[in-house]
């Protein structure tokens, strides 16, 4: 992005602005109106919050993809909004904070168009890698992360050429059921799951977070972004959530970025990456008061979902849509209260054994796994 002194305040559009990444991201905006200007705002279904947001922003485009009746004056209704709000000549990086496969589409569409794309949306990446790789090659978008492990690597990467990354480390909180049991970790239930302990966070990826599905994602999000093979992506887990990932270089040196765990940081970093601007809108940093940061190895066999979803990233072909769209399924019947902790990663496995070899030459073979994968968690609970 320009410094912004001389010129006209960036556009930017929030796919998802009423949860938890689309609220913080507005604050944040709301801090910087000289280099940046909200030209468009969608939600799913919760018009009365995106009304006052599109006031309090004066957004050119609203737009409510599941709930026509709630729309105000002049909104979009319907899932072509993302599209049109990801499009706009008026929009320069699109934000894309919706929750699950429902984004992929806006992606593409934002990168096609020659977007800066801020990823929050790691699904889209998981399922449609190559594609999404693709979309910004062809369109000449920048696909910029907002994820706080990968906005740590990018930050320490700083520019510097693939060869000299020896390793990528993610750290990973633990989750709520960091020191639980086995035996224990086999009561779990939906209220436990939902106290994370560091982050505050929608439903979804609280709960990825609790059955680390979100480290998986997170790990073939990273092999996309950066191009790192599989077996030099580590995982470990860090329960202060303060180093928010490291990069092992060639020589053996380690960078590591750390911040106090707020996702304002990477949001900025998104907007404003390589340069950053002046903001104080989180705690100044007190290595002391943030002491001790500790390190464990992660409880692979008790949190299968890591190794489920790494391994489904190194199959590749339609493996990684077939992950997301089983954990999706299977995290929203969980969230109903229909099945159990541990059925999360069994229905999973299943759908995973069951349709991951295909290969995934085509956005329709993509959706067509994601269909089938969810069909397959659906009949697995219901036999
Ligand atoms: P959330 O549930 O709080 O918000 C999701 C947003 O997407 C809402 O505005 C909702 O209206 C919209 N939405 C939901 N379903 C939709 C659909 N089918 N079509 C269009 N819009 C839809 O979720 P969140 O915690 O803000 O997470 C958003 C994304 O950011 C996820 O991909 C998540 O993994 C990622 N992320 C979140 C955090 C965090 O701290 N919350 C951190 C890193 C990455
Ligand atoms: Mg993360």
């Amino acid at each position: 992005m320009s410094d912004g002194r001389d010129a006209a305040p960036a556009g930017v559009a929030i796919l998802g602005s009423t949860g938890s990444i689309g609220t913080t991201a507005l604050r944040v905006l709301d801090r910087h109106r000289d280099r940046f200007r909200v030209a468009a705002l969608t939600a799913f279904t919760n018009g009365a919050l995106l009304a006052s947001q599109a006031a309090a922003h004066d957004a050119a485009f609203v737009g409510l993809v599941g709930d026509s009746e709630h729309c105000g004056p002049g909104w979009s209704a319907g899932e072509g909004c993302l599209l049109e709000a990801a499009t706009r000549g008026d929009v320069d990086v699109v934000l894309n904070a919706v929750v699950g496969a429902a984004g992929l589409g806006a992606t593409i569409a934002a990168l096609e168009s020659g977007k800066r794309v801020a990823l929050a949306n790691k699904e889209s990446l998981v399922m449609g890698g190559d594609l999404v790789l693709d979309a910004a090659r062809r369109g000449r978008g920048e696909l910029v992360p907002v994820d706080s492990e990968h906005s740590a690597i990018l930050q320490c990467i700083a520019g510097r050429p693939a060869r000299e990354v020896r390793r990528l480390v993610l750290t990973a909180s633990g989750g709520p059921f960091r020191a639980w049991s086995s035996a224990r970790l086999a009561e779990a239930t939906l209220a436990d799951a939902l106290q994370h302990p560091t982050w505050q966070m929608g439903r979804k990826i609280t709960v990825d977070s609790a059955t680390l599905a979100n480290k998986a994602l997170e790990v073939i999000e990273a092999h996309y972004l950066f191009g790192v093979p599989y077996d030099r992506i580590d995982v470990v887990v860090h329960p202060q959530s303060v180093v928010h990932s490291f990069v092992e270089f060639v020589d053996g040196s380690v960078l590591a970025q750390l911040g106090v765990p707020s996702m304002e940081l990477p949001i900025l970093y998104a907007l404003t990456h390589p340069d950053r601007i002046g903001d104080s809108g989180v705690p100044a940093f007190d290595p002391v008061a943030l002491s001790p940061l500790t390190f464990e190895a992660v409880r692979r066999v008790d949190f299968p979902c890591l190794d489920l979803g790494i391994a489904a990233g190194r199959a590749g072909g339609v493996a990684p849509a077939v992950f997301n769209a089983a954990n999706e399924q299977a995290v929203a019947l969980f969230l109903e209260g229909t099945i159990r902790f541990a059925d999360i990663s069994r229905a999973i496995d299943r759908a995973l054994t069951d349709l991951g070899g295909a290969p995934a030459g085509s956005r329709d073979a993509i959706l067509a796994a994601d269909a089938a994968a969810r069909r397959h968690v659906q009949e697995f609970f219901e036999c």
